[in-house]
């Protein structure tokens, strides 16, 4: 979870279907796509979202040889370089001859100032 106040450009909640740290403004759960129920604070309707970036690669394990352990790890720095995040999305091993696909989204909402009240949620 941000340390940023309720009510601010990047303040989270906690997703209540998939608890991940989501937007406090997001009305449905990028990581597990359930609609969430209105909350005071998030914005009423649904700002246009652009992707700026979009990465997708594929990975095929040649025919022969050993099986591959895979993880996949996603970090975001600062613009001083520091990183703030750093997460483990997932593990698995890709068997010979076996593909697999990554995809990274960045997704960006403008932040509209909120309607309702700060720092009055549970
Ligand atoms: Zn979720």
């Amino acid at each position: 979870m941000s340390t940023v106040r309720p009510g601010l450009p990047g303040a989270t909640r906690e997703c209540p279907h998939c608890k991940e740290a989501i937007l406090e403004s997001a009305t449905v759960c990028p990581g597990c796509r359930h609609h969430l129920r209105f909350e005071a604070g998030a914005v009423v309707a649904e700002a246009a979202t652009l992707t700026p970036l979009r990465i997708e690669g594929s990975i095929r394990h040649p025919p022969d040889g050993e099986p591959w352990e895979y993880n996949v790890v996603v970090s975001i720095r600062n613009d001083r370089g520091e990183e703030i995040a750093r997460k483990l999305i997932g593990v698995g091993a890709i068997n010979p001859n076996e593909l697999r696909t990554f995809t990274l989204e960045v997704e960006v909402t403008p932040a509209k100032k909120r309607l309702g009240k700060s720092g009055t949620r549970h």
